[in-house]
C-alpha cells in the first residue's frame, strides 16, 4: 500500500539554480516561491546559505514572502554550512551526504566519517533548526548495503526524513520499487524522499515507482530544470499522480502554465515544443484522423484537458496532415463556411502548399488559397480526391503514424 498523497518538495530555486548558466534574481525568487505557494506546493528549497551573504538575503527575502515553515535551507555536512543557514534565518535545514564510494573518494571522505558526522551533525542541527532533513547524496550508486546502514543510522538522528538522491539520473523504476520498499523495511519511522534526476529521461517514472514503494516526498523542479539533464518535473510529477494514478496532491494544476512560464523566463531556458504538459505543441492537433476525432470528442486524443493545467484550447494546426474535418473548423473560425464539396477540392491544394512551406497555413493563407480555388473551379480529379486521415499517395517523412491511415492512428 502506498499512501494516498505525495508530499512535494519544489527545489526549483537550490537545485534549480544550480543548473548552467542560470541565475535568479531575488525578485525571481521571491516571484517564483509566491506562485509555487499558491500553487498549494507545501514546502521549498530555497537556497545555499553557505554560497554567500547574497545567497543569505535572497533566501531571507523568501523566507520573508512565504513564512520560515515552509522553507528548507540546503547544507552540505558541514558545522559552518549551518551557523550560514541560520544567519539567513532558516528554521528548516537540509544537511547533504555524500554516500557512494565514488563519492567518498571525490571528496576524501569514508563510511565512517559519515556515520560519525551523521551522528554529530543531525544532534547540532536539531538543537538550532527546527526540522532536520538528510540527504544521501549519490544513493543510487552507493553500496546498497551501506545505503541502509544509512537509512538505518538517520532513524536513530533527530532527523525525520532521507533524500535519496538520484544525483546522475541512473535508477531505474523496478530497481527503486525494491530497493525503496526495502529500505521502508529497515527503516520505519524515517520518511522516505526520492530525489531524481533526468539525464536518462527517467526522472518522472522514478517518482512514481518510489511512491509507489514507500516513498512520502519527492523533490521536483518547475520545467525539470536544473543539472544537466534536469531534475523531476513537478508539472509531470503532479500530472502523471493525478491522470495516471488518480491522486490528488493537493496542488492546483491550472497554476502549472503559470509557473512553467514564470521560470522559463526568469531561467532563459526555452521549453521544447513536444515536452509534457507545458510544451507548446502538448495540445497541438494537424492529423486529419485526429483532429476529427477531436471535433466529437476531445477526449479520443487528449490525455487531460489543457484548461486543467491552465492553458488555453488553440486551433488546429492545418497543413500537410489536414483532413476535411479540420479544414472545415478552420475556415468556419476564420469566418468561412465550405460544403463538404468546396473543402475537397481545397484540401490537396492546402496540402501542397503546406508540404511546399514545410510548416503550417495561416488562416490568411487559408483564405487565399480557398479564394484561389474558388475563382478557378477546376474540377477536382480522382488523384487529388484524399479520404479523412490519409496522407496522399507520396509517403512523406513528417506525415507521422497518426496521420498516415486510419487503422494505424489507433495505436
Ligand atoms: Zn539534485
Amino acid at each position: 500500500m502506498h499512501p494516498r498523497r505525495l508530499h512535494l518538495i519544489d527545489t526549483t530555486l537550490r537545485d534549480g539554480e544550480q543548473a548552467a548558466g542560470v541565475v535568479f534574481t531575488r525578485e525571481d525568487k521571491v516571484a517564483i516561491a509566491r506562485e509555487l505557494v499558491a500553487a498549494g506546493i507545501p514546502e521549498l528549497e530555497a537556497g545555499i546559505p553557505a554560497m554567500g551573504a547574497e545567497a543569505c538575503d535572497d533566501l531571507r527575502a523568501v523566507i520573508g514572502a512565504v513564512g520560515s515553515e515552509r522553507v528548507l535551507a540546503w547544507c552540505r555536512a558541514d558545522s559552518a554550512d549551518l551557523a550560514a543557514a541560520q544567519l539567513s534565518g532558516a528554521t528548516r535545514v537540509h544537511i547533504s551526504f555524500p554516500v557512494s564510494d565514488l563519492h567518498l573518494r571525490t571528496w576524501g571522505k569514508d563510511r565512517c566519517w559519515v556515520l560519525r558526522e551523521l551522528r554529530r551533525l543531525t544532534v547540532e542541527a536539531a538543537a538550532r533548526f527546527r526540522f532536520v532533513s538528510i540527504g544521501a547524496q549519490d544513493a543510487t550508486r552507493a553500496d546498497f548495503g551501506f545505503l541502509k546502514d544509512f537509512v538505518a543510522a538517520v532513524a536513530r538522528t533527530p532527523a525525520r526524513r532521507v533524500r535519496l538522491a538520484d544525483t546522475v539520473g541512473v535508477a531505474h523504476p523496478t530497481r527503486l520499487l525494491r530497493e525503496i520498499a526495502e529500505l521502508h523495511e529497515r527503516a520505519p519511522g524515517v520518511a522516505l524522499e526520492i530525489h531524481a534526476h533526468d539525464d536518462l529521461g527517467l526522472a518522472t517514472a522514478n517518482t512514481l515507482a518510489a511512491f509507489e514503494a514507500g516513498a512520502t516526498a519527492a523533490s521536483v523542479t518547475v520545467n525539470g530544470l536544473g543539472e544537466r539533464a534536469g531534475n523531476a518535473a513537478l508539472e509531470q510529477v503532479v500530472m502523471a499522480l493525478r491522470v495516471a494514478h488518480g491522486i490528488d496532491c493537493g496542488v492546483r494544476t491550472e497554476k502549472l502554465a503559470l509557473l512553467s512560464a514564470l521560470v522559463a523566463k526568469a531561467s532563459g531556458r526555452t521549453i521544447a515544443p513536444e515536452r509534457p504538459v507545458v510544451g507548446g505543441a502538448a495540445f497541438r492537433h494537424e492529423s486529419g484522423l485526429h483532429c476529427a476525432g477531436l471535433l466529437k470528442d476531445a477526449r479520443t486524443y487528449e490525455p487531460f484537458a489543457p484548461e486543467m493545467v491552465g492553458r488555453r484550447r488553440e486551433p488546429f494546426a492545418v497543413g500537410w496532415k489536414s483532413g476535411v474535418a479540420a479544414l472545415g473548423a478552420a475556415l468556419r473560425a476564420a469566418g468561412e463556411s465550405c460544403d463538404e464539396a468546396a473543402l475537397r477540392q481545397l484540401l490537396p491544394v492546402v496540402r501542397h502548399r503546406a508540404r511546399d512551406l514545410r510548416r503550417t497555413l495561416t488562416p490568411g493563407e487559408l483564405l487565399v488559397l480557398l479564394q484561389a480555388t474558388r475563382e478557378t473551379s477546376a474540377p477536382v480529379s480522382a488523384a487529388e480526391r484524399v479520404v479523412e486521415g490519409a496522407a496522399p499517395s507520396a509517403p512523406f517523412p513528417n506525415t507521422g503514424v497518426d496521420g498516415a491511415t486510419p487503422s494505424s492512428a489507433a495505436t
